[in-house]
Parts: structure tokens; C-alpha cells; sequence
């Protein structure tokens, strides 16, 4: 049996964890929050509780399989519901529009708010499962530093394919294309934001996210996202994985180019194996300054991070669902604004806010709890009071356009996060939300590998390293870091 010391318990250093213990290895997680998660957390006020980070939960079968590769009935520990309704979304115009599980019934509803050709709505979607197909195994389930990546059957598919994966154009340039409506275009552009790109800048490739949504499904938990962490932890703690909270690692030990252990601020720790689930760049700055990091990686331009209000309502809105977005016309301004100014635009509520009715046994009795994640650049010193306040005015005033009431006084508890608190929290370089931005065609090859020859015994897992940012490529990291391991010890 080795043993196995892993610096972070966000959702990729959890679910390593779980398959380190579940191969018969002694797994210690060291965590400098008193609570685990890190962006898949909670806050509580007041008798409302919010999930912090994620509101939207896809290919939940990848949580499913950390149960069962632990011999557990995955239902028995975790249970969730696929969306009918995705998402509701909102324009200042009035214009409103539903997307559903059903990609027949998501077609028909294009055609008829705005009069898109149901056959391109078809069409964009079939194509996205193709393309899925060739991307996922190739790219979210194996390493691209692993030659038989590159060397295997569906390497081969990939290159014959190559003009179809959509390297050589821009997810906007693809999207305006398919659709005739700008209002598709827009609507498709934001999955951009899924891994906090740019649409304008990002390769059609990324269109396939919407994949997930339209033609797997949108999930969400019972109990809220935050039972994805605990029951995770529960598990982790059933096949044996120690947790220590409140136990910043200060160092990462190594010898010979080899990791050996960690130094925490309250003791130091022998390891054979060492995993960090920190962001990749504080990992290098503060854990491994002994190591020559790969500084071009490092220096990658960051993804967007966000600005969260935490809203206790004390009414119920009938017309939101569990996910909604609203938009406005002129979003392009906000994406130059956030990618390019590294600010907010003079409208920054002008491209989208989620808001979530996340769980409604979260609130106070005949209330809701609302999740408003505004976009915004990672925080490079920025003044950020100011722009909370202000945007915090302008997501009232954009809200209450569009649902026709003043949504100001049904306010009556409230928190917030900006990308300064964000990196407080989580160690995440500039809060940035996903790692680096993926705003080149080379950017999926650039991410950070899950192990490096350079530093022997160290495995990198969570959203800043390959394969990227969001539960479901989290959670791969883990799956391909064990694998590695597994064929190499
Ligand atoms: C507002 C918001 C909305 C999001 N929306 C979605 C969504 O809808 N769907 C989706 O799939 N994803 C979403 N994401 C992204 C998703 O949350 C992340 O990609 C994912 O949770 C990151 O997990 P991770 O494994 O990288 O670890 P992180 O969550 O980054 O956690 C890292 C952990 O390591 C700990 N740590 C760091 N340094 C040290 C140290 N030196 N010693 C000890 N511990 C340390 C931190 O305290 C933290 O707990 C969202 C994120 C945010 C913030």
C-alpha cells in the first residue's frame, strides 16, 4: 500500500481520492478551509441556504461511477432529476424563450418564438453529438501527453475529421452560420462562458458543450448541488480517505526531482505520492518554488471569473424556473469589455445573469433563494467595490424590466462573491472560474498535464489542468490521473 497526500478538497481532489483509496492506497486530503468543496460549496444566510459555485450539473454518470467503483449502489448515497425545462431565457425586448430535454420540442420552440428553421435547430444539435463523439474520448478521457492518445483509432477518426471539429473558425463565426435569428446566435454563443471563453475568440470546437444540455440532459440534485460534495465525502470517508481541514499546505516536498511529502503549517508529511488540487499557478508560486515551472503555461490569459449575489427573496416568482438567463442586444460589448478591457461594460448586465432558483426548501417559508452570476474578468486589481455596487444596481433594474416589478423590495438577505473573495476562498489565480481561458485553437493542448516527467510522483487534478474547468472535465482529471497511475506502478 502507498500512500497518497492530496493538497485540496475541491471536486477533482475528492474524486481522486476516492479511486486512489478504492486501488488500496492510504489517501490523507489536506484541506486549508475549515469545510470541503472548495467552488462546490454553500453560504447560508438568514434561513436561506445558496449553493456557491455551480448551479448546472451534466453527465452526472461520472459521479455515479466513483459509487460504484466503490462496490455502492450510487442511488442509495446521491440521487438527482433531469431538467425538463433547461433553461428559461429573458430578453429586455420580451422576447422569452424555453429550451428543453426534448431536442424536438427545443427545435419547435425556436421555430416558433423566433421563426428559426426548426431543420437548423435539428441539425446544429445532431452534428454536436458527431463531433462529441470524436472529441470526448480523444480529448476528456485521456491524456494528450500519452502518445497512444495520439496513435489510436480514434486519433485516427479525429484527423479525418478534422475539417468538421471546427479549429479553424470562431464558436460566433460557426453559430452565425447555422442560425438565421441573432437571438439563436447569442443564445448559442454563451456556451463560451461554460468554460469562461470568449465566443468571439473561442474555436468552433467548443461549440459541442451545449451537447451536454440539449442531447444528455441537464440534471440537478436533491438536496441541491452542494450533495454532490457531501455525499462524495461521505463516500471518500467510508473507503477510507483521512480529511484534515483547516490545514494549509505550505509546501510541497520534493527530493530528486521526486515528490516526497508536505509541509503544512502545522506539520510536515511523507508521502510516496503527492497530488495538488490547487490552482496550477499558486501550486508552482508558493508549493514548488525549488521547481522550474512551465512559465508560458502559467502566463496563459486567465478564464472569466464572476461576480455572485446571494439574494433571500421573500416571494415566490412563478415565471422563473431552476435556471434563467437574461440577455440584452448589444452582449458583444460585454464580452470586449470582459475578455479585452479586462472590465465591465458601461451595461454590464448587458449579456447574461443566471439566476437559480436553486432549491425552494432553501428559503424561508413562501420565499426563494436566488443565485445571480453576472460575468466578469479574473481580478487584476480592478476596483472592485465600485463594480459590485454598480452592478449590483444594474441586475435590479435589468431583473425588473424584464418580469415587469421592482424585484428590489422582495430582497431580504443577501451576500456576494467577486473574484477577489473567489480567490480568497479557493486559491484560484485571479478567481478566474476555469483554469486558463481557452481562447485559441491551442488552447485544450496547452492546459497543464496531469503529471509531468519533470516532477516524479506528482499528479495535478481540478479545473486548471487538463482536461479543463467544470464538474464533469474535474472529475476527469481524477479518472485519468488514477489511470496513469495504475499503469505505471
Ligand atoms: C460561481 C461559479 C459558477 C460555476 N458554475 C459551474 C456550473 O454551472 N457547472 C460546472 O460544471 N462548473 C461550474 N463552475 C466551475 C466549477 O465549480 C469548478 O470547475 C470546479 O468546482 C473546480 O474544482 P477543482 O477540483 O478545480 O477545485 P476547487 O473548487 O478550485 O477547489 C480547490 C480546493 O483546494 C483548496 N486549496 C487550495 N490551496 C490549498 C492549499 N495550499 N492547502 C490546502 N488546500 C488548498 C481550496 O481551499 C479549495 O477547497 C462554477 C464555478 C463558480 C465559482
Amino acid at each position: 500500500m502507498a500512500t497518497f497526500g492530496i493538497v485540496g478538497s475541491g471536486i477533482g481532489g475528492i474524486a481522486l481520492a476516492i479511486r486512489m483509496a478504492v486501488l488500496g492506497q492510504k489517501v490523507s486530503v489536506f484541506e486549508a478551509n475549515p469545510y470541503p468543496g472548495g467552488k462546490l460549496c454553500q453560504i447560508e444566510v438568514n434561513g436561506f441556504r445558496f449553493d456557491a459555485g455551480p448551479s448546472l450539473f451534466t453527465l452526472p454518470q461520472l459521479v455515479d461511477e466513483l459509487f460504484s467503483l466503490a462496490g455502492k449502489n450510487p442511488r442509495t448515497h446521491f440521487n438527482y432529476q433531469k431538467l425538463p425545462v433547461i433553461c428559461h431565457y429573458f430578453w429586455e425586448d420580451g422576447t422569452r424563450l424555453d429550451t428543453f430535454a426534448d431536442p424536438q420540442k427545443t427545435a419547435n420552440e425556436f421555430a416558433e418564438k423566433l421563426g428559426e428553421n426548426p431543420e437548423h435547430i435539428r441539425t446544429y444539435l445532431q452534428g454536436l453529438q458527431t463531433k462529441y463523439q470524436i472529441i470526448s474520448e480523444l480529448f476528456l478521457e485521456n491524456s494528450l501527453h500519452d502518445y497512444r492518445t495520439w496513435t489510436g483509432k480514434k486519433a485516427l477518426q479525429g484527423y479525418m475529421n478534422l475539417g468538421k471539429l471546427g479549429l479553424f473558425s470562431t464558436m460566433h463565426e460557426a453559430n452565425t452560420q447555422s442560425f438565421q435569428h441573432p437571438k439563436t446566435v447569442q443564445l448559442f454563443d454563451r456556451y463560451a462562458t461554460y468554460n469562461g471563453s470568449d465566443p468571439y475568440q473561442t474555436p468552433a470546437t467548443l461549440g459541442i458543450i451545449p451537447h451536454l444540455e440539449y442531447n444528455i440532459g441537464a440534471f440537478f440534485p436533491e438536496g441541491g448541488m452542494i450533495s454532490i460534495t457531501n455525499s462524495l465525502v461521505g463516500l471518500a470517508k467510508e473507503v477510507g480517505v483521512e480529511f484534515h481541514f483547516n490545514e494549509k499546505v505550505i509546501e510541497i516536498i520534493t527530493e530528486n526531482k521526486q515528490a516526497t511529502g508536505i509541509k503544512t503549517k502545522q506539520a510536515s508529511y511523507a508521502f510516496d505520492f503527492v497530488a495538488s488540487n490547487m490552482d496550477i499557478r499558486p501550486t508552482y508560486q508558493h508549493l514548488l518554488p525549488q521547481e522550474k515551472a512551465p512559465k508560458k503555461l502559467l502566463n496563459q490569459p486567465k478564464s472569466s471569473s464572476g461576480i455572485i449575489f446571494y439574494w433571500g427573496m421573500n416571494t415566490k416568482f412563478d415565471e422563473l424556473g431552476v435556471h434563467n438567463i437574461f440577455f440584452s442586444d448589444h452582449y458583444e460589448a460585454e464580452f470586449k469589455a470582459i475578455f479585452k478591457d479586462k472590465s465591465l461594460s458601461d451595461d454590464p448586465t448587458a449579456y447574461l445573469h443566471i439566476s437559480s432558483k436553486i432549491n425552494s426548501n432553501d428559503a424561508q417559508e413562501g420565499g426563494e433563494n436566488w443565485f445571480i452570476l453576472v460575468n466578469a474578468p479574473a481580478n487584476e486589481g480592478q476596483d472592485w467595490e465600485a463594480l459590485v455596487k454598480q452592478t449590483r444596481e444594474n441586475v435590479i433594474r435589468k431583473i425588473s424590466k424584464c418580469l415587469g416589478k421592482d424585484i428590489a423590495q422582495y430582497i431580504i438577505a443577501e451576500d456576494h462573491l467577486d473574484p477577489r473573495s473567489i480567490e480568497s476562498r479557493t486559491s484560484s489565480s485571479g478567481g478566474a472560474l476555469y483554469g486558463n481561458a481557452s481562447n485559441n485553437k491551442f488552447a485544450a493542448f496547452l492546459r497543464h498535464p496531469n503529471y509531468r516527467s519533470a516532477i516524479k510522483n506528482l499528479y495535478w487534478v481540478g479545473g486548471s489542468v487538463h482536461p479543463g474547468g467544470g464538474i464533469p472535465l474535474c472529475l476527469s482529471s481524477a479518472k485519468i490521473a488514477a489511470k496513469h497511475f495504475q499503469e505505471n506502478t
